[in-house]
């Protein structure tokens, strides 16, 4: 008999045993059904071999799903490093990359449509003069090379008929990645600097090596990507593009899409129906897309000929995942193309200090685009407005509403930016101090006017607001700060004509809410956007001259070390969507702190010297990238069971320690209290990521045989917040 190691999606670091008369090696990455206990679950076969457990005890498969949805062999391996890496169960790990669809026992299979090429024949036969169809058909494919079904039904070609031409042997079935690749028409004369990038990096697209692509917002990274993805086309290869943020998907696909118009694309995120989904990651996985673009859950897609893999906003935190399997696709996407042989390309105008700092030690390549693309676009004027001699109202300064009563009157666009969706973060008593909190967390309740309710942005609950203090009776409640809706209101009573335009979470829901406010914007509907995070990262809306950031403060006093190099690329981003087509750009940023260090280089918009001096300081301060963390997160609806857990986690850390490793104390977690539940965490760290691993892995087995009750613990590899 055969044996096979299943792994099952079950929180169990294991794979399990079963016997399997009629599996094969190309059986290994196939999804199976198997007993487990009383129950018949789905796995995914990711090994054949010797059994670990006696033969007598184990079972045998009851299916091997033989579809079109086998992992290969390099995404295992990828599986199986980020299960060992992140210290995640290996079931769990290959179910969390696998689409929904295919989380389930069903088999699938791809639909794809027939393609249809000319023969030799059929390319030099004489057609007929009278059979017009027919002759419209192969006149089609002589034109355009391969076609679908659906296009020569187009072209008046019945299925008869193409039984017909095949039988003549003119026509016969191809694969669509069969298709001829037309080159690309580039319309742009590329700049000096993407010309140099592209030269860099074209000798060696057939091996490993990390790009980090340092340009400016603006300075046409985007086209350094598609003329890179046209090269890897032209030979054959798939390319992958990972992206921070859905909504920036429909922008780059209709790039791509009109760049390379006769090759098959998927865009892969969560905001797709399952089946979709499926079909998509299918097409991918035969290789039939050639382009992949997606947010971080594409990183897992099976790629047989990937050959270049984009990771654009490389910076960006949402790459990390924050639950579950806490990976992080940039990280993932490195190994990768390092398995794969392909290099990397990490873009972004303001690198994560890890990628900087591998770039100044020679590790990753470095690319620098200084100057925009477009010839009349420069980088805009960034102004502070000091809040101590301003005041502000519902959030707005004198010298900003000047400002964005100018480029109403000059017809152009403005976008005021504030970190805070809703009405007002807090609802407050002028009289005893009482403020709105959650009941179930420990931050506070956001007022909202629209439906007139208190909502708790972490874990969902809401509530009317009081009509009198809880506290002290008072009936006159103040909102206090900003938030995205009071801005537009007040912003809407101070310019009456202006029309306004909210971007935020409340404002653009559901899958198509994005893209026609992003046509709004693009078309010149709106006068002033209001907006949040959403609006900051890479979306180019060229008509904007003039942006508003309106509440910084709250980063330059965070306990988090990495919050001060967040705002910085917060606020370059920010900064960088003013001013992207002809008419010069305007930032004014308002805060308590113009004399913050951190503005002197905002204000010069100079990355490099940021990062070399933040850097300087994180060495000797002693924080990543020179030395790595580990963060064990702790959670329990029993307050004291948390704390005593995370004592003793810490207790039997430093136990288990033999040196090279610290071992912080056990604190309460930033957001110490979450929807009911206390959380706690112990930090480990350490210079060598070899030594934190090892540790790591004693460390998790000694907390796995606590085997505690009413507590969750999770741990966090090269956690982005602290
Ligand atoms: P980034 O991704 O670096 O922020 P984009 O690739 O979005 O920049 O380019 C910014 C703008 O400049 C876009 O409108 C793009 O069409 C334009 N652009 C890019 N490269 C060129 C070029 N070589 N010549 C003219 N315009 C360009
Ligand atoms: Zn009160
Ligand atoms: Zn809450």
């Amino acid at each position: 008999v055969v044996f096979v190691q299943v792994a099952v999606d079950v929180p169990v670091d294991k794979q399990f045993d079963y016997s399997a008369p009629d599996a094969g090696i190309e059986d290994i990455g196939r999804r199976v059904i198997v007993p487990f206990g009383r129950k018949r679950v789905l796995g995914v076969i990711v090994a054949v071999g010797r059994p670990a457990t006696p033969t007598a005890q184990i079972k045998s498969v009851e299916a091997i799903l033989r579809d079109d949805s086998r992992l290969p062999p390099d995404v295992l391996a990828l599986l199986e490093f980020a299960a060992d890496y992140y210290r995640h169960p290996i079931g769990q790990v290959v179910f969390a990359a696998l689409p929904p669809a295919l989380r389930r026992g069903r088999a699938l299979t791809l639909h794809v449509e027939q393609h249809f090429r000319l023969t030799s024949q059929g390319r030099e036969a004489k057609l007929p003069a009278r059979a017009q169809r027919l002759r419209r058909t192969v006149e089609t494919l002589r034109e355009r090379g391969v076609q679908s079904a659906p296009e020569l039904a187009a072209a008046g070609a019945t299925a008869a008929l193409l039984r017909d031409l095949i039988a003549r042997g003119w026509i016969a079935l191809t694969l669509e990645p069969e298709r001829i690749y037309k080159k690309a028409c580039t319309h742009l004369q590329l700049t000096a600097e993407q010309q140099e990038a592209l030269d860099r990096i074209a000798p060696h697209l057939t091996e490993y090596g990390v790009w980090l692509l340092h340009g400016i917002t603006g300075s046409g990274k985007t086209e350094v990507y598609l003329q890179l993805v046209e090269r890897v086309l032209a030979r054959g290869g798939q390319a992958m593009v990972l992206v921070p943020e859905i909504n920036l998907t429909p922008q780059l696909e209709a790039r791509f899409r009109a760049r390379f118009p006769q090759v098959e694309q998927v865009s892969l995120h969560s905001n797709l129906a399952e089946v979709e989904r499926a079909q998509r990651w299918l097409k991918a996985s035969a290789g039939v897309a050639r382009v992949v673009l997606g947010t971080r859950l594409a990183v897992f897609t099976p790629m047989p000929r990937l050959a270049l893999v984009v990771v654009d906003e490389e910076h960006d935190a949402s790459f990390k995942q924050n639950d579950g399997l806490r990976y992080s696709a940039r990280d993932l996407a490195i190994y990768r193309a390092k398995a794969r042989g392909a290099p990397v390309v990490l873009g972004s105008a303001t690198p994560s200090l890890e990628s900087y700092h591998h770039a100044q030690r020679g590790r990753y390549r470095m690319l620098t685009m200084s100057q925009r693309a477009h010839a009349q676009a420069r980088l805009p004027a960034i102004r502070l407005v000091d809040l101590r001699v301003n005041n502000a109202e519902h959030g707005l300064t004198d010298p900003l509403t000047r400002a964005l009563a100018g480029r109403l009157a000059a017809g152009e666009q403005s976008l005021v930016f504030i970190n805070r969706r809703g009405y007002a973060p807090v609802l407050y008593c002028p009289h005893c101090a009482w403020t709105s909190g959650c009941p179930r967390c420990s931050v506070k309740l956001v007022f909202h006017r629209k439906d007139q309710r208190l909502w708790c942005h972490h874990c969902g609950h809401s509530e009317p607001p009081p009509r009198h203090c809880p506290s002290c009776g008072n009936a006159d409640l103040q909102p206090l700060g900003e938030g995205t809706q009071r801005v537009e209101d007040a912003l809407q009573r101070h310019f009456p004509p202006a029309r306004i335009l909210r971007i935020d979470r409340d404002a653009v829901r559901g899958r198509d809410a994005w893209h026609q406010v992003a046509q709004r914007v693009g078309s010149g509907e709106a006068d002033i956007l209001v907006g949040t995070q959403l609006l900051a990262k890479g979306h180019d809306f060229p008509r904007i001259t003039l942006v508003g950031m309106l509440n910084v403060d709250a980063a330059l006093v965070s306990p988090d070390f990495r919050a001060t190099e967040r705002l910085f690329s917060l606020m370059l981003q920010v900064a960088g969507r003013a001013g992207r087509g002809e008419l010069p750009g305007e930032v004014l940023i308002q805060t308590t702190f113009p004399t913050h260090p951190l503005f002197d280089w905002v204000l010069r918009q100079d990355y490099a010297a940021f990062a070399r001096a933040l850097l300087i300081e994180r060495k000797t301060t002693g924080f990543p990238p020179f030395v790595h963390h580990a963060l064990l997160r702790i959670e329990s609806a029993n307050e004291e069971a948390a704390q005593e857990f995370a004592r003793a986690a810490a207790a039997g850390a430093r136990a288990l320690n033999s040196g090279n490793i610290t071992i912080y104390d056990a604190v309460p977690a930033p957001l110490a209290r979450l929807a009911g539940r206390t959380r706690m965490q112990v930090l480990a760290e350490s210079p060598s990521r070899t030594k934190l691993q090892e540790f790591l892995q004693t460390w998790q087995r000694e907390l796995t045989a606590k085997n505690a009750r009413h507590v969750r613990w999770a741990l966090d590899v090269d956690p982005q917040e602290l």
